[in-house]
């Protein structure tokens, strides 16, 4: 994700960073998990390779133009109530999707002249399906040596949340993730990562990890939203980052096959301009720009085809690893290969949500509502099913949790006892055979 740099210029010693991070790595998840997958995998990065390629080939014969939607389940997984993002959080940050995605975010005009016409929209929409919320013991670190990504955050069982159907579902994982040790040396802390494209014809089989289940996209519980009022401290530096949302835009851009600018070169080794991201219309860049927003930085000095120009960095590029409020832009080349691997390898995201979501929990209702003292539930089975129901109130926090309790099928109902909540507005959760409806309740006094 978002943010930095390469590991090996801390456990080398050297500084190939700006002058305001003299301190550790924010360290980006995506670079780790490359590192993982060239590593173990040689076979699985030839298969992202060729993804990739094919990809790119489809962008180019993609004539018509039609919105896709992208549905989108939260997981908020919390341990300290802080990381229990309000719901205002979230809705904020999925503002922040549709906005960057469709070139509607208000700092278009930030982008340099020269770029101006390589902008573009993806015309890519996100729309909220479902907020899980999962209160947990459990702490989420990135196994660099192990390569485990935060699998234990995507398991029920291993105190998470599993996903939704990944192939129908963008699930997006909110936590704190822990900082990155290797050997117990801290290296830095990872605001988010994701998976690129998964799942293709081509893909090695019998491949242990990543799995389906882990599809999705990982952000640190501070880097959601521009009304987040947590802020990330710089480890061992002496500031905060500025965050207004860019990191999620960064990981959903990988999510959809997109690679940093600068052609992800050298997790280990140093980058430099031979380092392709595939689209043709982002400029060369040696590595990334780790925090900063310096709009003269011309860090490969060689005419492009492209432009038929030595371009200097685009450093407004959401998949840089600028500061957020430098970063404004997608190129046209990146939204048609978004488009085309939301066409391609993760057409299952643009299925109409009816024919797919595992609903078990029909036409759920509650009454009275407003109520006092009292609440049913009422809701329709089509198979006997264990049923689970919480309310949660408005800021998020777990009210009432009631045991599991057995249902067969058809319509059925259960009481709520409301006479301990305070009057206000709460979401009742009620969960069967792993498929969740929420419902509002309002409790009057
Ligand atoms: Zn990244």
């Amino acid at each position: 994700m978002k943010q930095l740099l390469p590991l090996f210029a801390f456990l080398a010693g050297f500084s190939t960073l700006s002058a305001q991070s003299t301190s550790l790595p924010i360290i980006c998840g995506n670079e780790v998990f490359s590192h993982i997958v060239q590593e173990k995998y040689p076979e699985l990065d030839a298969a992202f390779r060729a993804t990739f390629e094919e990809a790119a080939r489809q962008s180019h014969v993609i004539t018509q133009r039609s919105p896709l939607n992208v549905k989108v389940v939260v997981h908020v997984v919390w341990n300290d109530p802080v990381e229990n993002l309000a719901d205002s959080i979230i809705l904020n940050q999925m503002q922040i999707l549709n906005a960057d995605f469709n070139r509607m975010n208000a700092d278009t005009g930030n982008l340099r002249t020269y770029f101006q016409d390589v902008a573009g929209s993806a015309d890519i929409h996100f729309e909220l399906a479902e907020i899980v919320r999962v209160q947990t013991d459990a702490l989420f670190e990135v196994d660099v040596l192990g390569g485990d990504l935060l699998s234990a955050l995507k398991s029920d069982a291993a105190g998470g949340s599993s996903a939704w159907d990944t192939e129908h579902y963008l699930n997006i994982w909110i936590c704190k993730i822990q900082p990155t040790a290797i050997f117990g040396l801290t290296i830095g802390q990872i605001l988010g990562l994701a998976f690129p494209p998964n799942g293709l014809d081509h893909w090695p089989e019998g491949v242990s990890a990543p799995t389906a289940e882990q599809d999705g996209v990982v952000i640190d519980f501070r880097a959601v939203g521009s009304n987040n009022p947590n802020t990330i401290a710089v480890p061992g530096g002496t500031g905060n980052l500025t965050i207004i949302g860019r990191t999620p835009v960064h990981e959903v851009g990988h999510y959809l096959g997109l690679r940093h600018i600068w052609g992800d070169g050298g997790f280990l080794g140093p980058n430099d301009c031979a380092q392709s991201d595939g689209v043709d219309d982002t400029p060369f860049a040696s590595a990334q720009s780790a925090f900063d927003c310096d709009l003269n930085k011309n860090s490969c000095e060689q005419v492009e085809v492209f432009y038929n120009d030595d371009p200097l960095d685009l450093v407004e590029n959401f998949m840089d690893y600028s500061q957020e409020s430098c970063m404004n832009m997608f190129t046209k080349g990146q939204a048609a290969l978004m488009r085309s691997v939301l066409m391609g390898p993760r057409a299952g995201l643009l299925d109409p949500v009816s024919t797919i979501q595992p609903v078990s929990v029909l036409d759920s209702r509650i009454f009275p509502n407003p109520a006092q003292d009292r609440a049913m539930v009422a809701f329709q089975l089509p198979e006997t099913a264990d049923v689970q129901i919480r309310i949660i109130s408005a800021a998020g926090r777990i009210v009432l949790d009631m045991p599991g309790q057995s249902f067969s099928s058809g319509q059925q109902q259960m009481a709520l006892d409301t006479r301990r909540l305070p009057a206000g507005m709460y979401f009742v959760h009620i969960q069967a055979n792993g498929a969740t409806a929420v419902k509002k309740l309002l409790v009057q006094r």
